[in-house]
């Protein structure tokens, strides 16, 4: 899969005059009989027992020389080596260097570097306490236990609006659901059914909510209905919840997007674990495990910036609560004119896919 963030440009920049080290660590032996010899060496390329050498800029580009068949860059001298394909050696060599990310419009805080200023943060109003939260998770818990996994339609649904990743476990399905309820009168108001797609919201592993996305019940598209979405709770605030579309995996970076689509994007651009923050008010606040040190958001760009206010606020928080080694947001590189107000990753997924970036 072609992986939309590393740009090997920027790993170049990055990879100065460090490739020996590279070279060391993930070519090893077929490196170090071509280092430090006037003669020629083995070359990994075709062969030949003497006849690569470095090239004389070396440190900087990484080049093997082969007499016989020329050789190659330190990225053809890796993949030779281990049998990866070009993004894996990028994604190799990036993290090597400490380096996740080099998609333009990156803004990279690392190494104490501080996000930008902080901007002032309404305080979120608090919904008043809910005496009925056991009744609440109740009535949640047997929505959810109602979904059944994807029978199609959430992966035609995604694949209508551009996305051919797998549906995710995580996201399940319910066939028939009331486009009116109310929790605490038990029953619906004979409203109209509709599939819906449902995903949980999770705090500190617990179900804390439910996101809700209602289906037209025979069209591939979302309903026709007044509300398309619903955010079920139960508890007082989602503050700290997050919608974890995949699995967080330890040593490996985690990815925050706003909207799930624009999340399942990301995930088919960049094959980390990616979660939803749902509704933007709640993107800043999200908890996340204490064993993850690099985070990505991946930011959805709008005229009026919001969603860069919403990523940076979330930047903020993870800067000063967390010890990250990396922390980075990037924008889709989109602009916003003829009349667009706002893209996300799965907008430039598509734009991409259909070659217009
Ligand atoms: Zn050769």
């Amino acid at each position: 899969m072609e992986s939309l963030i590393l740009d090997k440009e920027q790993i170049n920049i990055e990879a100065d005059r460090r490739w020996g080290d590279i070279l060391s660590t993930l070519a090893g032996d077929a490196f170090e009989s071509v280092n430090g010899r006037n003669k020629g060496g083995p070359c990994v390329f075709c062969g030949g027992t003497d006849r690569a050498y470095k090239h004389k800029d070396f440190d900087s580009n990484g080049v093997i020389c082969c007499r016989q068949c020329k050789g190659g860059d330190g990225y053809a001298v890796i993949m030779e080596v281990n049998g990866w394909d070009f993004q894996e050696v990028l994604a190799r060599v990036a993290k090597h260097l400490g380096m996740f990310i080099g998609h333009p419009g990156l803004e990279i805080y690392k190494n104490g570097d501080r996000p930008p200023p902080k901007r002032k943060l309404e305080p979120r109003p608090e919904p008043p306490p809910d005496d009925d939260l056991p009744r609440r998770k109740k009535w949640i818990e047997n929505i959810w236990d109602r979904t059944i996994e994807d029978d199609g339609r959430i992966k035609t649904f995604h694949k209508e609006r551009g996305l051919y990743i797998p549906v995710p476990p995580t996201l399940r399905l319910i066939k028939e659901f009331p486009t009116h309820f109310s929790f605490d009168k038990d029953k619906d108001f004979g409203a109209s059914r509709h599939p819906v797609i449902v995903a949980q919201y999770l705090f500190k592993g617990e179900m804390s909510g439910l996101h809700i996305l209602y289906l037209d019940p025979v069209k591939p598209m979302k309903a026709n209905v007044k509300v398309q979405r619903r955010t079920l709770r139960c508890v007082d605030n989602l503050a700290g919840s997050s919608i974890q579309l995949y699995e967080t995996i330890p040593d490996e970076p985690l990815m925050i997007c706003e909207g799930i689509e624009s999340a399942l994007a990301m995930r088919e651009i960049s094959n980390i674990p990616v979660w939803a923050a749902g509704p933007r008010n709640l993107m800043e606040s999200i908890l996340i495990p204490d064993y993850i040190k690099a985070v990505y958001i991946g930011v959805d760009k709008d005229l009026n910036n919001g969603g860069r206010e919403s990523a940076t606020a979330l930047a903020e928080r993870l800067y000063r609560d967390y010890e990250l080694d990396f922390l980075g947001t990037t924008e889709p590189d989109i602009e916003l004119t003829d009349g667009i107000e706002k893209v996300d990753w799965n907008d430039y997924l598509k734009r991409k896919k259909e070659g217009r970036i």
